[in-house]
């Protein structure tokens, strides 16, 4: 294609609402035959809420929230501000010291004293506590549905746990639509476990679902795909998509998401909305002559 014609096309991008770092960012937008789409924020809203809140036995199902939301109200993770908004709603919220953020895993800190810890249960088994098997039941039984449950304990001992939920963003369906009429086939990817993907993933037409996936561990995906002759683009809009974004032949990051992610995508999606990814796809064919 002529400059001129790359041109025309990055404008007609921005009309799009497809912001296009540079003009040979088209050319690899036409070759790609492999959408990976990360969940949380990308085909979901992002915006979860709580659904559930359990105590283990001798707990008490308030100051789980309390305490979950204090260590929580620290972190940007869309579990993060679900659990904090709720917490802050409802018990009213402590204030944390020595926060940290375990990416992919969850969140510590002090709390009123208390040493307390909420994310997986692996990473509660990092701080020696192990949740007790009824606790565990309940775990398991509200993660089949789909939910994320958050698992929270402090001083050594597991206290309770918290479930939350997030929305498919209701072009996500259409948009995948598009995808495979285009020829194009569409991967599920996500650090959170396989059944809360799978529920995302049958509401909007995926069959290709790689979960629980560390965050170090999605540009490894990525990679893994070009090694078997796909050409692939990454779309997504966290810290944790980052690495994955850049790794892709075409990285496209949603404009509500995180900088880091806007930095190492070739693509901006300026509304929250994954049929952006149609329109690029199509745009980049038709500024470089291939009829579709
Ligand atoms: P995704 O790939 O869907 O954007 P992440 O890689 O950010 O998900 O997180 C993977 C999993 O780690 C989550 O599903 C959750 O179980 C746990 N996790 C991450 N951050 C937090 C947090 N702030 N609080 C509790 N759990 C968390
Ligand atoms: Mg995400």
């Amino acid at each position: 294609a002529t400059p001129t014609a790359l041109l025309v096309g990055s404008g007609r991008g921005a009309q799009l609402g497809i912001l296009i770092k540079g003009p040979e960012v088209l050319e690899q937008t036409r070759t790609v035959d492999t959408v990976v789409l990360d969940k949380t924020g990308t085909v979901t809203t992002g915006r979860m809420s709580v659904q559930h809140v359990v105590a283990a036995e001798g707990a008490d199902a308030d100051e789980v929230l309390a305490v979950a939301g204090a260590v929580e109200d620290a972190s940007t993770h869309p579990i993060a501000r679900a659990i904090a908004a709720r917490a802050a709603a409802q018990a009213g919220l402590s204030t944390v010291e020595s926060f940290a953020s375990v990416d992919g895993f969850g969140v510590t800190g002090v709390v009123d004293g208390r040493a307390a810890v909420a994310g997986r249960p692996r990473l509660l088994e990092q701080w020696s506590i192990k949740l007790p098997d009824d606790l565990q039941q309940q775990f398991d039984r509200m993660q089949v549905t789909g939910q994320t449950v958050v698992a929270v304990g402090w001083d050594g001992v597991a206290r309770g746990l918290v479930a939350v939920a997030d929305t498919v963003k209701p072009s996500s369906r259409a948009a995948v639509d598009r995808l495979r009429a285009l020829g194009l086939t569409p991967v599920l990817l996500t650090g959170d476990h396989e059944r809360a993907a799978r529920a995302v993933a049958d509401q909007v037409g995926i069959d290709e679902v790689i979960a629980g996936v560390l965050p170090a561990g999605k540009a490894q995906v990525v990679q893994r795909l070009q090694a078997e002759g796909k050409v692939v683009a990454m779309v997504g809009d966290g810290v944790n998509d980052a690495a994955a974004l850049a790794q892709a032949d075409l990285g496209i990051a949603m404009g509500t998401g995180t900088d880091v992610a806007i930095e190492a995508g070739d693509l901006t999606l300026m509304r929250d909305d994954l049929r952006g990814v149609v329109d690029a796809i199509r745009l980049s064919r038709r500024t470089l002559g291939v009829i579709k």
